[in-house]
């Protein structure tokens, strides 16, 4: 073999691509949208995406932010004014003073995450990350050579994570926990207690950073939603991550940001500087108006979701072997199906995990969900609330259907 063929024939990759998983939600979201594509009615809950359009006194900023000229690059990390509404947010809905040189403004909560990660984590630091945990988690520990260690929180404690089991995994390697509250794809939400007693673990290891992805802040059905910052023993150790795709229902327009300590926010700013600059400039003029007219269009969806949620639990409760907590926030739910492992679908073929299950239910119910698998949980599996009431009780109407087959 010739040198130019041996040199065709390696893998044009990166290591750490080949490591990397694509990210399941998205994936699972694809694979649904070719089957509609091909003419089948599929109900994609697999893609945790709120169905409300955006509010249309944002959309109405955002033309304005046109006619008024905002088409140049913005600060990395965002307008001046942006950052001053997102301190007045963390005061009023928070209680946390921050300065705008304390936020990092960028494309979506994921990048803010990941800005973190990359910023702070060496290879091998050790991140502890609460499971089930958002897929997008783990993958950014190991695209920065960190090392993930799960920590699993059980079913019958709402899958959190408690205190003790943090103090028994911290070593000396730990760097940084991380967390969703409310939680995707559990739904639960951390209590200020089970968040003080996080915090006063945190207090006696002052080398290990948290970083709170609190994207689904708004919703939450128990009422009080605490962020780890209040707790002042720690607050100069916590990333506090937010953003306006779930709250605002803004997925598409690209805005999240972080707060943080602002040798750390610095970093971040650094880190995005060399990425992606800041973000698009009319979503930071449709975001400042999303801000100032409060969180009324929040609360109006959470009705919704409140109401879906009913509706949901009242048939999946019904379903043979399904285990479903009751979700607490965000607008998924999470039921444990190992019931249903070693069972024969009607084409003969063995449903051996969640990932098999997520396939047949694809196929036969044309439901769309992801298996727990990318979660950090394989016994159980995420279907999204996030769709029209009609659609959620046909959608689960069907999955009993198809699940009564096997
Ligand atoms: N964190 C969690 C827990 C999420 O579910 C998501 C997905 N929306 C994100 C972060 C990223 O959100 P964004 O759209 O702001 O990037
Ligand atoms: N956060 C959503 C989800 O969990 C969007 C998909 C993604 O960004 O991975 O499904």
């Amino acid at each position: 073999m010739s040198d130019t063929a041996a040199v065709t024939t390696a893998s044009p990759f990166a290591d750490r691509l080949l490591a990397m998983n694509e990210s399941a939600t998205i994936a699972m979201a694809k694979k649904s949208r070719e089957l509609m594509a091909k003419g089948f009615d599929v109900i994609n809950l697999s893609f945790g995406e709120p169905d409300f359009q955006t509010p249309q006194y944002i959309k109405d900023a955002a033309k304005q932010a046109l006619d008024d000229g905002y088409t140049f690059y913005s600060p990395v990390p965002g307008y001046p004014d942006l950052r001053q509404a997102i301190c007045d947010k963390f005061k009023r809905d928070n209680h946390l003073e921050y300065l705008p040189n304390q936020i990092v403004v960028s494309t979506g909560a994921k990048q803010s995450l990941a800005n973190v990660i990359m910023s702070m984590v060496n290879p091998g630091d050790e991140v502890i990350v609460f499971s089930p945990y958002w897929v997008s988690y783990e993958e950014m520990v190991k695209l920065a050579e960190g090392t993930s260690v799960a920590l699993v929180g059980t079913l019958e404690n709402d899958y959190k994570v408690t205190a003790e089991q943090l103090e028994a995994a911290i070593t000396e390697r730990t760097k940084l926990i991380m967390y969703s509250s409310p939680c995707n794809p559990t739904g639960a939400v951390f209590s200020r207690q089970e968040l003080g007693a996080i915090a006063a673990v945190l207090a006696r290891h002052p080398q290990v950073y948290a970083l709170a992805d609190e994207i689904y802040e708004y919703i939450n059905f128990v009422g009080e939603h605490v962020s780890l910052a209040q707790f002042p023993e720690v607050r100069d150790r916590v990333i506090t991550v937010n953003g306006f795709s779930k709250g605002y229902a803004m997925t598409g327009w690209r805005l999240g940001y972080l707060a943080a300590r602002q040798d750390i926010a610095s970093a971040c700013e650094k880190m995005q500087s060399q990425i992606t600059s800041g973000t698009c400039s009319i979503t930071q003029r449709a975001g400042l108006a999303a801000l100032l007219g409060g969180r009324a269009s929040a609360d109006e969806m959470v009705e919704a979701y409140r109401r879906r949620r009913g509706l949901v639990l009242e048939i999946v409760r019904d379903i043979p072997g399904f285990k479903t907590p009751t979700p607490s926030g965000a607008f998924y739910i999470f039921p444990e199906v190992s019931a249903y492992f070693g069972r024969t679908a009607p084409d003969g073929s063995t449903i051996n995990n969640s990932m098999d299950l997520a396939m047949y239910l694809l196929n036969d119910a044309l439901v769309s969900a992801v298996s727990g698998e990318a979660f950090g949980a394989p016994e159980c599996m995420r279907f999204s609330t996030a769709a029209a009431d009609e659609k959620l009780v046909e959608a689960f109407r069907r999955v009993k259907a198809s699940l009564a087959k096997l």
